[in-house]
């Protein structure tokens, strides 16, 4: 018998698989999907086996050196899946492969499922516990006491799961606290009218592949009606994947669902170790779990009897991948559902356009929530900065500053949303100019007052602060611009109030965006100020005051997208207030007061916002109207890059019979950590007129070392 393996080769990586003899003594252990180590050249090489077939090379072929799981780490879904994504993103299958399994995989070979796995504590079920655990049931059952270790009578790995799971808590060491909201307790609530029907909706036809977008408003109960659709389908015996935009920025969803569903949840964080991702990989695939919760790389879980994917803020931009393969979870997810015969329920307050329009064309059924569970939308006022500054007013609006301090005084919570980090945002020479930038990527550095650097937000690049300028030599430095930094400073100037900043910055180490939050909703501080971070899913009921500045900051980016992406974050960052029974306000302060973005969002009209997009969408002929394609070139040579664009043009102008060829020209951050980068912009409607086009481009490349070229459908980012 012979294998087809896909190897890994390090450098430029080829796509065709090599045939290996399989010798008598693995005949056994080799099957479709495990890993191999086979020779290739002078080395030892790592590979999957694609294909077993009987001999074809015979005796030319080398013997295959030894397998390494198992069990397949990629089923038959998961090859087919692989396929799919190289063919749709134009890179290789082995990269493809690559991002769809755990990397950690890589340092476990021959595993062998250790047994403290299998005794997983559950908690919920209480049939299932036995002696020790039984008695560990009994005892953290009297809520609120404080264990030492010793009497908790666990293994440190169930020790270790239950503090994750957020059960117990560390006190001092080896002294830890039973957590309030433990999995023990679990509120119920009763869905209204609107969410039972959606829930039945989507429930009536289980085994069936259907697309579902869920367009509810925001604090609508979302959640909620994913929660009951989940449950719908794990009582059929059936797995279910979610996915949030950002794990890390989503605990209270987290928490939710681990109240809920307790240990048949994995959590599949991005801030987890290599090692942890692993091990919650496994758990799924060793079927430990039904549900799995995590970003965008979750869609790979390897459950082989889906009966639901759920994608929250499915127009969140995070879904799609920006390095090689760059695929989007959504078609992923499309692709699985239709595999596994089931329904699929994007879920948005501000659904992408393209989503929008394919449920409005019933490629996706549309299910409504139109409105709040607790509160009427919040009031939002618009503030004209221009009338401010006037007034001496820069940074804070005397509305926006009058409106906080009375919720400071009425002890309700404030948000402050600035969407730029750093001190000052922009450094110059007084005197000739000078601008302090990156000399990766020749964009503006930003000052960082709490470190004293100044630092790249594009590749990291730090340096000291100048204190006279390298060009004049002259001393006379001045900052522009605001960051979260010193807004955080000048609110706790201003205010008697205790301030958290959430930003980049502030949320570095793992699990300090939780410790924020969790500290925000005890009413341990009164004003959470932050970037973007802060305006998604978070669900604060002491929240009546939001205020935005710079709210049309967005509006300035050089993307044909830039007015949806602004409607969606004031609309969002909007959302948090007035979530319960308290009302909401929320200010707008920007200078474009008429601006479409800013007016719909301001009265929450999502589809006055839709059809005003389209409008402009229609006329300059961008998406959904026409499909764009990316060609990135890049490279260390600018000669070589330049060359090869031009080429690259030529031959798509010259071939490409219906489609608009744009460029090339250099890309809107054309140096980055030293590398050029060029871009031809391809319009087009009819697919089949460019692919082959774009595959010869993308093969005649594929081995060159000194230039890349990459080409994206459907980009999200210019
Ligand atoms: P969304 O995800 O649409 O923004 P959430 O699911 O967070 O909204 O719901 C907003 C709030 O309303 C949450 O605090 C949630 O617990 C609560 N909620 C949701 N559904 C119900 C219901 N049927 N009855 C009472 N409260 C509910
Ligand atoms: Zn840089």
């Amino acid at each position: 018998m012979e294998a087809d393996v896909l190897v890994e080769l390090k450098a430029k990586q080829v796509d065709h698989t090599f045939t290996y003899h399989i010798p008598d003594s693995l005949i056994e252990s080799v099957q479709k999907g495990v890993r191999v180590m086979v020779p290739f050249s002078h080395q030892k090489l790592e590979g999957f086996v694609l294909e077993v077939h009987k001999d074809q090379l015979g005796s030319q072929a080398k013997d295959l050196i030894s397998v390494i799981d198992e069990q397949p780490v990629l089923n038959e879904e998961m090859l087919e899946l692989g396929k799919y994504i190289s063919k749709k993103t134009f890179s290789t299958l082995i990269s493809a492969y690559q991002t769809m399994l755990p990397k950690a995989l890589k340092a476990h070979h021959d595993v062998s499922v250790s047994k403290k796995y299998v005794s997983l504590i559950r908690i919920n079920k209480e049939a299932d516990l036995k002696g020790k655990q039984k008695e560990l049931y009994e005892v953290i059952q009297k809520k609120g006491s404080v264990f030492k270790k010793d009497a908790l009578m666990i293994s440190s790995y169930a020790l270790k799961v239950l503090l994750e799971k957020g059960i117990l808590k560390e006190e001092k060491q080896e002294v830890y606290r039973l957590q309030e909201e433990s999995v023990l307790e679990e509120k119920k609530v009763t869905l209204t009218s609107k969410q039972q029907e959606i829930v039945d909706t989507v429930c009536k036809r289980i085994h069936q592949f259907q697309p579902y977008l869920l367009h509810g408003v925001t604090g609508s109960g979302k959640t909620e009606v994913y929660m009951h659709i989940m449950e719908q389908i794990l009582k059929q015996g059936k797995e279910a994947i979610v996915l949030v935009p950002e794990i890390s920025l989503t605990p209270q969803m987290v928490r939710h669902f681990k109240q809920r569903f307790g240990t048949s949840v994995a959590i599949l964080h991005s801030r987890l170790s290599d090692g942890e991702k692993y091990d919650e990989w496994r758990k799924i695939e060793k079927k430990e779990v039904q549900i799995a919760i995590g970003a965008r790389s979750a869609i790979f879980a390897p459950f082989t009897n889906l009966g639901v994917i759920i994608i929250d803020e499915e127009h969140s931009s995070t879904y799609k991948q920006e390095n090689n393969p760059r695929y989007h979870a959504i078609d992923i997810a499309i692709k699985r559902v239709k595999t596994h015969k089931c329904p699929i329920l994007l879920g948005s307050a501000t659904p992408s356009i393209e989503s929008y329009t394919r449920a409005k064309s019933n490629i996706y059924t549309l299910l409504e929530l139109k409105e709040r569970i607790h509160q009427k939308m919040p009031s939002v006022k618009i503030v004209d900065m221009q009338k401010e500054m006037k007034q001496g007013n820069r940074i804070l609006s005397s509305t926006l500053k009058e409106k906080i301090e009375s919720c400071l005084e009425k002890k309700e919570q404030v948000i402050l949303l600035l969407n730029r980090r750093g001190y000052t945002t922009i450094v110059t020479c007084k005197s000739c100019g000078y601008v302090d930038k990156c000399p990766n990527c020749e964009i503006p550095l930003t000052y960082h007052k709490d470190s004293n650097t100044m630092r790249c937000h594009y590749c990291g690049y730090g340096s000291r602060k100048l204190t006279e300028c390298p060009s004049c030599h002259r001393k006379e430095i001045n900052e522009y611009g605001m960051g979260t930094q010193r807004l955080e400073e000048l609110i706790k100037n201003t205010f008697d109030a205790k301030v958290v900043r959430m930003d980049m910055d502030t949320t570095s180490k793992k699990g300090a965006h939780e410790k924020i939050t969790t500290a925000f909703e005890n009413g341990e501080y009164d004003i959470l100020l932050g970037t973007q971070m802060i305006a998604k899913g978070l669900d604060f009921p002491n929240v009546t005051l939001v205020g935005v500045l710079n709210a049309d900051a967005t509006l300035q980016i050089p993307d044909f997208r830039s007015s949806e992406r602004t409607f969606e974050l004031l609309n969002q960052v909007a959302g948090r207030a007035g979530r319960s029974e308290k009302e909401g306000e929320v200010i707008f302060q920007c200078f474009n007061v008429d601006h479409y973005s800013i007016l719909c969002a301001a009265n929450h009209d999502y589809k006055s916002f839709y059809e005003e997009e389209m409008r402009i969408r229609k006329k300059l002929q961008y998406p959904p109207f026409t499909n764009l394609a990316l060609i990135r070139i890049h490279g260390k040579n600018i000669e070589e890059i330049i060359e090869s664009s031009n080429k690259i043009a030529t031959y798509l102008k010259r071939n490409c019979k219906e489609a608009t060829i744009l460029g090339p020209s250099p890309s809107n951050l054309a140096k980055k950590n030293q590398h050029y980068y060029y871009q031809v912009i391809v319009k087009y409607k009819n697919t089949k007129d460019v692919y082959e086009h774009f595959w010869f481009i993308r093969n005649r490349y594929q081995k060159d070392s000194h230039i890349s070229v990459e080409i994206e459908c459907n980009p999200l980012k210019f």
